[in-house]
């Protein structure tokens, strides 16, 4: 059994009269240890889906999902108590941008031990200094900055204090959003060390979201694909990032970044933007700027389906062989 099992997720936003369909029809899963990375460009819904997970959405947003489970609790049913028990004792999230995650006037050891205390009432005075000390040494912070204000870090020390936060009640599932945005080259691979470090040594199930393929293809196990609103391709992390790719839109996100080990390719864009989702084009999202669309591209949305030859890989796309899921 996955430990976060999301089957037909949609959230929409209500907005001046018209139902825009942020994440629709989505299935992923997370299994216990298992490194998932989440991909697509600004706006195709990864973060709304981190946020339908962590119950985190304003209430006017409509959620539905066949299946919304996390470790076998049903997400939509639980009341907000649970809710908040659940949310950072065993789920948490790194939120974007970790420049703005902390109080200003809280020191951020306060702050890691306010979390803490909230799930761990019980636990002593002490125990908990001790145990925001050790999580900061765990993220290479000296544990004699926990009296610091967040204005006295860099941008790299406040992401990996917000991986401090993120473990401080020992969770089954991290979500990290966008984790390396605004970081500079040295100080992203930095990061990225450590999330897979930690990952690693603390067992720990991750979902990583990035628009950034490089940096998923660093620590992920599986990654998953978006393009407006819907999961166009997801397997292997090893298959996708070495030539295996299948969907046109995921070749062309790949070509938006050096490959290692290519030698001197271009990069190149991607023409156009995503469609409007508040009026969704027919067919498949990523016709108007796909160089390979058919006539039926226009007309006919394509279903999940095996790519051939590649184990627990499938993509969107008419092009694409196999039995339709
Ligand atoms: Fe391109 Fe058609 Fe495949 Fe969509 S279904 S990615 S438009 S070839």
């Amino acid at each position: 059994m996955s430990l976060l099992d999301i089957r037909n997720l949609t959230v929409s936003y209500r907005m001046d009269g018209v139902d825009v369909r942020a994440v629709d029809q989505v299935d992923l899963q997370v299994g216990a240890g298992e490194v998932v990375g989440l991909a697509g460009e600004s706006g195709c819904g990864k973060s709304t889906l981190a946020l339908a997970v962590t119950q985190l959405l304003p209430r006017w947003t409509n959620v539905a999902a066949d299946r919304l489970m996390f470790d076998g609790i049903d997400l939509l049913t639980l009341d907000e108590r649970s809710r908040r028990s659940l949310r950072w004792a065993r789920l948490s999230i790194v939120f974007q941008g970790a420049m703005n995650a902390f109080d200003p006037v809280m020191t951020i050891g306060a702050q890691i031990a306010e979390a803490i205390h909230t799930h761990e009432p019980s636990e002593s005075r002490r125990a908990i200094r001790d145990r925001v000390a050790e999580l900061l040494a765990q993220v290479g912070i000296s544990p004699r900055r926990a009296g610091d204000y967040p204005h006295q870090f860099s941008g790299g020390m406040k992401q990996r204090a917000s991986i401090a936060m993120a473990l401080a009640c020992h969770p089954d599932l991290v979500i990290a959003d966008e984790p390396t945005t605004a970081l500079d080259v040295m100080t992203q691979a930095q990061i990225l060390d450590l999330i897979r470090r930690l990952a690693d040594e603390l067992g720990l199930a991750m979902l990583i979201i990035s628009h950034d393929l490089t940096v998923l293809s660093e620590l992920c196990d599986r990654t998953a694909v978006m393009y407006a609103g819907r999961v166009v391709e997801s397997g292997p992390a090893a298959a996708m990032f070495t030539g295996g790719a299948a969907h046109p839109y995921t070749r062309r996100l790949l070509d938006c970044y050096p490959q290692p080990g290519a030698g001197r390719a271009s990069i190149t864009g991607i023409p156009g933007g995503p469609p409007d989702l508040a009026h969704p084009p027919e067919g498949c999202r990523f016709h108007a700027r796909c160089a390979v669309m058919t006539p039926e591209c226009a007309s006919i949305q394509p279903a999940l389906r095996d790519v051939p030859g590649s184990r627990g890989h499938i993509a969107a796309c008419h092009l694409i062989g196999g039995d339709p899921r």
